[in-house]
């Protein structure tokens, strides 16, 4: 969210430290040094703890105090383990610091102790997580000056926590976070007062025991939550789940539900059905906590993620979309099927398609043969490949760049042209951004 305050605090006030960090054993370590290890050794220090106290772990990044988690245990002897969501806690070297007696924590109940008077909402899901919570961020940032945005997606908690002490800035009135299932095996401080699930599908499997302890530990939101839970009606085998495990503060949304019919919300900018359904999700999320009708057309306005079927906006009439993330055959339907599917007056779609192979199913793409009006273009390293294993018709060009000039040469108004290549970026580019920034940038140049 864009910094909106003033007259904050003094930098340099005296933090009282509260009773769950005063209570925390030392030494303490960190384990995981990312960015939310980070924001956790920050906000650490900033609340008193001695710096000598705070070490720091990780088994790659050699800036870390200790690289080896034996020589962790046995020099440092911690007595607190504050872990990154990316260490499985059922680590041998985790499991056995806790059986002696270490206590096992993290930068989200660390930063959950600071909170006084700010309300949270929580999002977690297979998928449609950072969709949904950038939507919610979008409706916040149409009516609140403070809310702070971030948890698995973004900014780390404990860095907004440590900002707060810091005096950098002010409490939020509403805090969303992403939450992933790492993070929700290890939270004991959180309390949201709305939660959502947005969708339920086998994911992580290499972490957990079987799909339904995945599921359980997903749906351990429900007892962080004090007011609602809702789920996504077309979230996978989310209403299954509910059915087994009914429970009355759930409630499950669809986006035919007529209390979300006035809203409009198929005027939203973020195309696609499961967006939609991400959509009825967020905003039923905001109808509850009693948000202001300016979030939900702030959610409206959304245009989507960078590079995740990016609306890039329509120029001369053309209608441009960046996915330039989609390096699987799932992502590239679903991207296709919404631009198809959101075409208007007849338009035309141009799909553009290629990249680097990685020895991908493009036979899986043989279905869009059905799609009348779609004009397929081929591009990149894998263009001969992906042409022939999808079977499907058009141009080919060796350079994204070359594609694009043909693209433009040949549209008109109320066609669309979506990027959804499939293949990886790295036969022309450094990384799918640089790829997306590459298409953005010819459209620039294209609009002129
Ligand atoms: P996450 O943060 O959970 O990984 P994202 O919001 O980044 O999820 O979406 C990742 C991909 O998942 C999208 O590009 C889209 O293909 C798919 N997706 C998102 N939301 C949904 C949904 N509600 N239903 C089905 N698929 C979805």
């Amino acid at each position: 969210m864009k910094k909106k305050w003033a007259n904050l605090p003094p930098k340099n006030m005296i933090v009282q430290m509260n009773e769950f960090i005063k209570n925390l054993k030392t030494p303490i370590a960190i384990v995981g040094m990312g960015k939310s290890g980070e924001a956790a050794k920050r906000l650490l220090l900033n609340l008193g703890v001695a710096p000598q106290s705070v070490l720091t772990f990780d088994g790659k990044l050699e800036t870390a105090d200790f690289n080896d988690p034996e020589a962790l245990m046995t020099q440092a002897k911690p007595q607190t383990l504050v872990v990154s969501p990316g260490v499985p806690l059922t680590s041998a070297w985790i499991q056995g610091a806790k059986n002696k007696g270490a206590k096992i924590t993290s930068e989200i109940s660390l930063a959950c102790s600071c909170l006084t008077t700010e309300k949270l909402m929580g999002v977690t899901g297979s998928v449609g997580k950072s969709t949904t919570v950038s939507l919610l961020g979008a409706g916040l940032e149409a009516f609140s000056k403070t809310g702070f945005v971030g948890g698995n997606l973004g900014i780390p908690f404990s860095a907004y926590a440590a900002d707060v002490v810091e005096g950098k800035r002010p409490r939020a009135d509403w805090i969303v976070l992403e939450l992933s299932s790492y993070q929700l095996e290890n939270c004991e401080n959180l309390k949201l007062d709305y939660s959502a699930i947005t969708y339920f599908t086998s994911n992580h499997l290499e972490r957990y025991d079987n799909l339904e302890h995945y599921y359980r530990t997903k749906w351990n939101i429900l007892s962080l939550t004090k007011n609602a839970m809702l789920l996504n009606s077309e979230g996978g085998d989310l209403v299954e789940y509910f059915k087994m495990n009914h429970h009355e503060q759930v409630k499950v949304v669809s986006k035919k539900d007529p209390s979300l019919a006035n809203l409009h919300l198929e005027k939203a900018q973020l195309i696609g059905q499961h967006n939609q359904d991400n959509l009825a999700l967020a905003s039923s999320l905001a109808l509850a906590a009693g948000w202001p009708s300016s979030a939900i057309e702030g959610m409206k306005s959304f245009k989507g993620l960078v590079h995740r079927l990016e609306n890039v906006g329509t120029f001369k009439g053309v209608r441009f979309i960046n996915d330039s993330k989609a390096t699987a055959m799932d992502s590239v339907l679903i991207a296709a099927t919404a631009a198809y599917d959101t075409l208007t007056n007849s338009g035309k779609l141009f799909l553009l398609l290629g990249g680097r192979d990685k020895n991908l199913p493009w036979q899986d793409l043989i279905p869009l043969k059905n799609f009348k009006g779609v004009e397929f273009v081929f591009f990149g390293e894998c263009r001969e490949i992906a042409q022939k294993k999808s079977l499907l018709p058009g141009e080919s060009f060796a350079k994204l760049g070359e594609a694009l000039d043909f693209v433009f040469g040949n549209v008109k108004t109320h066609d669309t042209v979506l990027l959804s290549p499939g293949g990886t970026s790295l036969d022309e580019f450094k990384s799918f951004e640089d790829r997306g920034n590459f298409f953005k940038k010819k459209v620039e140049d294209f609009a002129k």
